[in-house]
């Protein structure tokens, strides 16, 4: 009988030990499936725009591309180029580039443009890359950090704002996901955001990825930029730490 008596205490005792992780797993349990699938679906419609695709591969450090193309691009190998130099860059400022997939294309319609997420619901990034990459966007466009560095270095800045979405999502879920639903109110970004770019004043998610492609294009900002950043989750490590702090502006 002793025994048995001493069952619901070591329950008890159980539970209580195992209650902070379950907490901690109650806690990260938010599930973004169903959103990683509907990205995916995303990038299937945009995959309809392109021409007929080869498809070869290539890597960078530990990252390998599946690469569709267009054999009429002309600028097929510029883009990669480029892709591959923000690859390094952000390898070296401490985010390795995960393997992912880049559809190039000319067709007017494709956009510059990064889904994330796979049919699965699993994180993937699915890289577009249309024949704006290069060209010099028109006055009346919202411009982006990409149209403020020199042109050469246009499709790297494209790339990183790109990176810097996929990092945010795999960094901090819970403060991506919920922006990316249009009933959501509170998506503006601060006024601050006018410092970085046109673009950046579009949501709190195109100031993330502004800044961080900013930063690694050795653009420097003020506190006003890097506190915001950092309050709606955006990507950091111990290097983009250290170059956040190289290229902070004095206070206004
Ligand atoms: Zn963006």
């Amino acid at each position: 009988m002793r025994t048995f008596k001493k069952i619901p205490a070591l329950f008890k005792a159980l539970f209580l030990a195992i209650s902070p992780f379950l907490m901690v797993s109650l806690v990260s349990a938010k599930d973004y499936t169903e959103d990683r699938k509907t990205e995916s679906k995303f990038a299937v419609e945009e995959s309809k725009k392109t021409g007929t695709l080869s498809y070869t591969s290539f890597k960078v450090g530990g990252c390998t591309v599946r690469h569709g193309y267009e054999k009429a691009d002309k600028e097929t190998e510029k883009k990669v180029a480029a892709v591959k130099e923000a690859i390094k860059i952000a390898n070296d400022a401490g985010f390795p580039i995960p393997d992912f997939d880049l559809i190039t294309s000319a067709e007017a319609k494709v956009r510059c443009v990064a889904f994330l997420g796979d049919q699965d619901g699993r994180a993937k990034i699915m890289f577009f890359l249309g024949p704006k990459m290069f060209a010099v966007t028109p006055k009346s466009s919202v411009k982006g950090v990409a149209d403020a560095v020199p042109p050469e270095r246009k499709g790297v800045a494209v790339a990183l704002h790109e990176f810097g979405h996929a990092f945010h999502e795999k960094l901090n879920p819970d403060k991506f996901w919920p922006q990316k639903d249009p009933k959501k109110k509170d998506t503006n970004p601060p006024v601050s955001a006018a410092d970085v770019s046109m673009y950046a004043l579009q949501s709190k998610l195109e100031f993330v990825a502004e800044v961080f492609a900013g930063v690694l294009m050795k653009q420097k900002y003020s506190d006003e930029v890097f506190n915001p950043y950092k309050d709606f989750g955006g990507p950091t490590s111990t290097e983009f730490n250290k170059l956040m702090k190289e290229q902070t502006l004095p206070k206004k």
